[in-house]
């Protein structure tokens, strides 16, 4: 995956909306906290951060929650859509002959993806072409033409010398039949004069139409720093952000793009040539939030919500009958296991005292329940303290149990029944509540 820690910790927040059982100001400000820690230990920078949570914050609770969503989808949505804004657009490499110059600094990852984008352009049916123009890190030359050779893929470059501006000259001209010219150029340890320099000489004459900035993900701040002498001297238009697999932090790259006013074109999730993706932010940030799992989350956590089989109302004046619970516990066991639902249900985010066993209710258990129920009298579940030894032996001997296993259930549906009691009697306004949801 890309970005494994930060897009934990962010599903980790959301997950939090999906629990809650309602979003009001403590909710929605827990939640932003979460988010700014997350993003802030992923190296984005303070300023967009603090800008971002700003933006949720006054959404999740001015907005008004659109028909058809319910509100805990609403501040996921409103989440998912700031995160997409601090990215931004993705930049429109175009399918088509052209040239592309690579810069950044040594060790980004530059020779890397240019082979990348080499097979990249390959892959959709154009003929790529790689010149190599870094003349100053040792084996550049041979890990460009080894790649390109395996590649398929028409290759210049002239080991040994010096010369870069004049080696892109040269190589632009002989590779000039093929689609997609790419020109590698050199780093540099750091930003240094001479590397500006070179840049600015190798721009005039390979007049590139893209000039693609390499960033490793992997480095916090300096990103910045890195773009923006880029962008002052040739400009750039494009970023790629590489190494974005693994344990990337990512956030100084991402705030770098920002900050520059720039737009991711690729990231790099990998050493082999195929590991380079297209950037399509929804795409990216639906990936990092696990949206796919938190789309599911607040199903089941809604349908157990919406789930109106069972009286409510009955419940609520304290009327709770062994049907009652038989239905509850059905329409729980449909939706997966049962500890997991309990605690998305605003019961257990209210505290409310749900015994330990009570979640430990399997299919396996419930048919049994179902056959004992069988040998019920509509009467004796919908008054189950009427069952008395006498009952409880003709029960068991009806369905085929024994009684031990008829006090059982009834234990379960006074442990339950308990508990409704707890929860209607607790501080909090259950029909209130239930109204909101
Ligand atoms: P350059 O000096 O900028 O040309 O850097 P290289 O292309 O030689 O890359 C430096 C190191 O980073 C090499 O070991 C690459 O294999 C590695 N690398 C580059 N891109 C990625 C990537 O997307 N993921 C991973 N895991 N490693 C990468």
């Amino acid at each position: 995956m890309v970005m494994d820690k930060l897009g934990n910790s962010l599903q980790d927040a959301l997950k939090k909306i999906v629990k809650s059982g309602r979003i009001d100001e403590r909710t929605v400000n827990e939640v932003v906290k979460d988010i700014q820690r997350a993003l802030l230990q992923s190296d984005v920078n303070v300023k967009l951060v603090m800008q971002m949570s700003k933006q949720i914050k006054e959404r999740a609770l001015k907005e008004e929650v659109p028909s058809g969503m319910s509100p805990r989808e609403h501040v996921i949505r409103i989440v998912y859509q700031e995160l997409i804004n601090i990215i931004g657009k993705s930049t429109d490499i175009p399918l088509k002959p052209q040239t592309i110059m690579m810069i950044g600094l040594q060790g980004s990852g530059k020779t890397t993806t240019t082979s990348k984008l080499a097979r990249y352009f390959q892959r959709k049916g154009l003929k790529p072409a790689v010149v190599c123009a870094d003349t100053f890190r040792p084996g550049a030359y041979q890990q460009l033409s080894t790649l390109c050779t395996k590649l398929n893929v028409a290759f210049y470059g002239e080991e040994g010398n010096p010369d870069a501006v004049g080696i892109v000259e040269r190589g632009l001209k002989e590779l000039q039949k093929n689609d997609v010219l790419i020109v590698d150029t050199a780093g540099r340890h750091s930003l240094e004069g001479d590397l500006i320099k070179e840049m600015e000489d190798i721009h005039s004459v390979a007049k590139p139409d893209y000039k693609l900035l390499v960033l490793d993900g992997a480095i916090g701040q300096q990103a910045s720093e890195q773009a923006r002498a880029f962008n002052d001297s040739i400009g750039i238009s494009g970023v790629v952000i590489s190494k974005l697999d693994g344990t990337a932090k990512g956030g100084g790259a991402l705030s770098a793009v920002s900050e520059t006013n720039s737009s991711i074109a690729f990231i790099g999730v990998g050493e082999t040539p195929e590991d380079l993706e297209r950037f399509e932010p929804d795409r990216f940030i639906s990936r990092l939030l696990g949206m796919g799992d938190i789309k599911s989350l607040i199903e089941k956590a809604e349908e157990a919500l919406g789930e109106e089989d069972f009286d409510m109302e009955a419940m609520l004046r304290g009327r709770f009958t062994l049907k009652d619970m038989y239905k509850q516990l059905e329409s729980l066991n449909k939706m997966g296991p049962m500890k997991q639902i309990m605690q998305m249900l605003p019961l257990g985010g209210m505290g409310a005292k749900i015994p330990e066993d009570a979640y430990q209710v399997t299919g396996d258990k419930l048919s049994r329940y179902r056959v004992l129920m069988d040998s019920m009298t509509e009467e004796e579940m919908l008054n189950p303290r009427t069952i008395g030894s006498s009952r409880i032996k003709r029960i068991a001997r009806g369905s085929g149990s024994s009684p031990e296993d008829v006090r059982e259930l009834l234990k379960y549906h006074k442990m339950m029944q308990t508990a409704m009691k707890g929860f209607r009697g607790g501080k909090f306004n259950m029909q209130k509540m239930m109204k909101k949801m």
